[in-house]
């Protein structure tokens, strides 16, 4: 295990690096994003022991968007199995944006990842629930084990996407037609906006990914969130998509699962050791926070967590 200290100073050494970094925008598309302060910059490390480390505006809470997806995922390969999960859902990364109707297109209106909107939106819609409450209520539920602590969800997030997420309406719609939707459509969609709305901490999403990190189990609770056998599926999704387009850039630079969101969180999960994440608003092209990508780079690459580069 690395020594405390050394992960403080990387911590630290990552915030003031980064912080006079430029460029990239807030999210306009969802019109609550574009009002987060841009210059909110936060590194946070939770490791497998349950210490946490961090740097910057740790305690705001911002939307957790597209890393949503990463535990619905969760929830249900709990619920089905990770090779029924795969057959339904994919892991391949779909070569296109996060939203893109043209990957549905190019196959057969089925979404290759859970990890993109479409494959995220059929996911929240696999579920097994008795009704839209009940889903939204368990995928809340495991988000906040996966925390280790009662999250809520942002009234004003929620609002402003339930009005203006036709696109993502109209990607179900697509999918209904290939019979790749599990539940109505638009309660699906519903519910997926609702799990995009949901508030955490940089610390909170550090606290997330060292679940994943320490096979399963909330090291900061000492509670199971997911079987040990499902950790390894979703740190592969991650791996294939988890940045969009720039996964492979990621994987090549930092060498560790990965998952962003429009919100401007980002999350990398070091297996047996810790997770960072980051959050900065302003985003690149791609969707991925500007800042936030190199915080939790700069980690990773002074710690020396590539997992590709081990010795
Ligand atoms: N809720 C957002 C959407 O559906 C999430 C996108 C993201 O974070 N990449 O577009």
């Amino acid at each position: 295990m690395i020594e405390k200290n050394l992960v403080q100073q990387a911590v630290s050494k990552a915030y003031a690096d980064n912080k006079a970094l430029t460029g990239g925008e807030n999210a306009s598309y969802i019109p609550y994003l574009a009002s987060v302060p841009s210059d909110l910059f936060g590194v946070a490390v939770v490791t497998t022991g349950g210490e946490i480390f961090s740097a910057g505006d740790v305690k705001f809470e911002f939307a957790i968007e597209s890393i949503s997806k990463v535990f619905t995922m969760a929830l249900a390969m709990e619920q089905i199995g990770t090779d029924a999960f795969r057959k339904k859902i994919g892991a391949d990364p779909t070569g296109e944006a996060f939203n893109s109707v043209i990957a549905l297109e190019l196959h057969g209106d089925r979404p290759l990842s859970p990890l993109v909107n479409a494959g995220a939106i059929a996911s929240t819609s696999l579920v097994a629930a008795k009704d839209k409450e009940d889903r939204y209520q368990q995928i809340l539920g495991i988000q906040s084990a996966f925390a280790g602590r009662a999250l809520t969800m942002s009234t004003e997030v929620n609002d402003s996407e339930q009005t203006t997420n036709f696109h993502n309406r109209a990607m179900a719609w697509l999918m209904q037609g290939a019979g790749a939707m599990y539940s109505e459509p638009m309660d699906a969609v519903e519910v997926y906006t609702r799990q995009c709305s949901t508030l955490i901490t940089a610390t909170d999403l550090a606290a997330m990914g060292a679940t994943l990190a320490s096979g399963g189990v909330n090291p900061l609770t000492g509670k199971r969130v997911v079987k040990a056998a499902n950790v390894g599926p979703i740190l592969a999704e991650m791996t294939m998509e988890g940045l969009y387009t720039a996964s492979g850039d990621w994987a090549y630079t930092v060498g560790l699962p990965g998952k962003s969101g429009v919100g401007g969180g980002i999350l990398a999960v070091v297996p047996g050791q810790m997770a960072i994440a980051a959050f900065s608003p302003p985003l690149d092209p791609v969707g991925n926070s500007v800042k936030a990508q190199a915080a939790v780079a700069s980690v990773a690459n002074t710690l020396g967590l590539s997992l590709f580069s081990r010795p």
